[in-house]
């Protein structure tokens, strides 16, 4: 079978669709392909799908048709060690009024939902098309073929949105190192089922108010943290952990999130709810320095393929880098059709909005995060330091009290360490 289309899309994730939807909205003739037998079938994510500005201009009144399970108006941190847990909760009204600034999603059903409206804009999805290869000719991308019927499906524009290990933009030249475990975190995810009156009474919600959980400590030392969000009627809870981290501690992710559900505090919250399913994914985390090549002869990368994932510790930022860096690439291709111009250097135009936009400059900001989230402290010893400074500051058991200032002292010299803790203050100053 042989086919040829003005542009094709690799990976109907929020990448890829958000390139598809923009191409075919302006009249070209787009294919977006699938591994999946439905768009979203083996994506999973935390999740909070932070505000998609590219889409909005596409959806102006989003948050009414894209399928959400609760906007997120409550943003917690918390410390937590074996036993006790240090809860920083911010709360707004700001964040209860559209565009709201956060929702609550399931994959499946918004993947399957914006890779629908992309078809009806005009794009061809074909889905259980698993991309094997990229077709070159004269050096230059000129389409891809499928592992379904050897079909080889043509466009003098192809945009590799296939997901974090993107063999697409690996078989076109443009990432040739393979990744370093150190770049890649491994996210475990358990979904529980709660009713809805159940979740508002635990975390004060009403209406289709969310919540939002960070959190740190109790990954048994190993590199990473922790999240817990809720759904309509359901919690998703769950760990992202650095691969090298879990390979030197010689830990399983998940025996680790069997213990986090089992810790004190953390049962409290999951008490009564049902396990309905578990589900693992890849997560790039080695921010602006982990990103391939952007742009080749007739190709340009976008999403996960392409690194553009941001990871704090405060916040995880992927889908809407995806949906605007997905943006960018389709109207960097409609502009390459109108001069008839696909060489790497018109398509350099897509890196130039990227530039432009919040997508690099917010990846260039957070640059030295991933170095940052290299140190071992951060998930045992300071939770630790966190919790035991609490627990004696609200502790009254008939001991004569210390200052503030010398029992700190003293708990940091018992954990951390003055100067450790000076430069680690110094490193996430630099960092965030
Ligand atoms: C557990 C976890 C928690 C996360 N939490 C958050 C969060 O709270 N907020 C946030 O913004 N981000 C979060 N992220 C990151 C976010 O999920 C990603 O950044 C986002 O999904 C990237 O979108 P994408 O379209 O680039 O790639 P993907 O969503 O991975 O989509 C790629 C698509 O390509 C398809 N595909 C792959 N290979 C092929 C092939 N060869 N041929 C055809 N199709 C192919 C896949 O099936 C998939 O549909 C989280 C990630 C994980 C794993």
């Amino acid at each position: 079978m042989k086919r040829t289309y003005d542009a094709i899309v690799v990976g109907a994730g929020p990448a890829g669709s958000s390139a598809a939807l923009t191409m075919a909205r302006s009249g070209l003739n787009v294919a977006l392909l699938e591994r999946g037998s439905f768009p979203g079938e083996k994506n999973m994510f935390g999740g909070v799908l932070h505000r998609m500005t590219a889409l909005e201009e596409v959806f102006p009144d989003f948050w009414n048709q894209a399928p959400l399970e609760r906007h997120v108006v409550q943003k917690n941190l918390s410390f937590i060690t074996e036993g006790s847990c240090f809860n920083v909760s911010f709360d707004s009204e700001e964040a209860d009024r559209p565009p709201y600034n956060g929702y609550t999603i399931f994959r499946p059903r918004f993947d399957h939902w914006l890779a629908g409206e992309a078809v009806k804009a005009g794009a061809t999805l074909l889905t259980r098309s698993t991309v094997d290869d990229v077709i070159i000719e004269n050096g230059k991308v000129a389409g891809v073929t499928l592992l379904r019927d050897e079909a080889q499906l043509r466009a003098p524009v192809v945009i590799a949105a296939d997901g974090v290990l993107s063999f697409t933009a690996k078989k076109a030249g443009l990432r040739s190192a393979e990744f370093s475990p150190s770049n890649q975190g491994v996210c475990i995810k358990a979904l529980i089922d709660m009713t809805k009156e159940v979740i508002d009474d635990r975390f004060g919600l009403v209406l289709n108010q969310g919540a939002s959980k960070e959190i740190v400590g109790c990954t048994s030392g190993v590199r990473g943290g922790s999240f817990l969000y809720t759904n309509y009627d359901s919690l998703s809870l769950g760990m992202v952990l650095e691969l090298a981290s879990l390979n030197e501690k010689g830990k399983t992710p998940y025996d680790l999130l069997n213990a986090f559900m089992q810790q004190p505090q953390m049962a409290k919250l999951l008490k009564g709810g049902r396990l309905l399913e578990y589900s693992a994914h890849l997560v790039p985390k080695g921010g602006y320095d982990m990103k391939p090549e952007l742009v080749g002869d007739g190709i340009m990368v976008a999403g996960d393929a392409a690194a553009f994932c941001i990871v704090t510790g405060l916040n995880l930022e992927g889908i809407n880098l995806a949906a605007q860096s997905g943006v960018l690439a389709g109207k960097a291709a409609i502009e390459a059709h109108r001069q008839r111009d696909f060489s790497k250097s018109s398509l350099t135009v897509y890196r130039k909005m990227l530039e432009e936009s919040f997508v690099l400059k917010d990846l260039k900001l957070y640059k030295r995060a991933p170095q940052m989230l290299h140190n071992d402290r951060i998930y045992s010893q300071y939770p630790e330091l966190v919790c035991s400074m609490m627990d004696e500051i609200y502790r009254i058991d008939g001991k004569p009290k210390d200052t503030m200032t010398r029992m700190l002292l003293s708990k940091v010299k018992k954990t951390v360490g003055l100067k450790n803790l000076m430069a680690d203050v110094y490193s996430g100053w630099r960092a965030l």
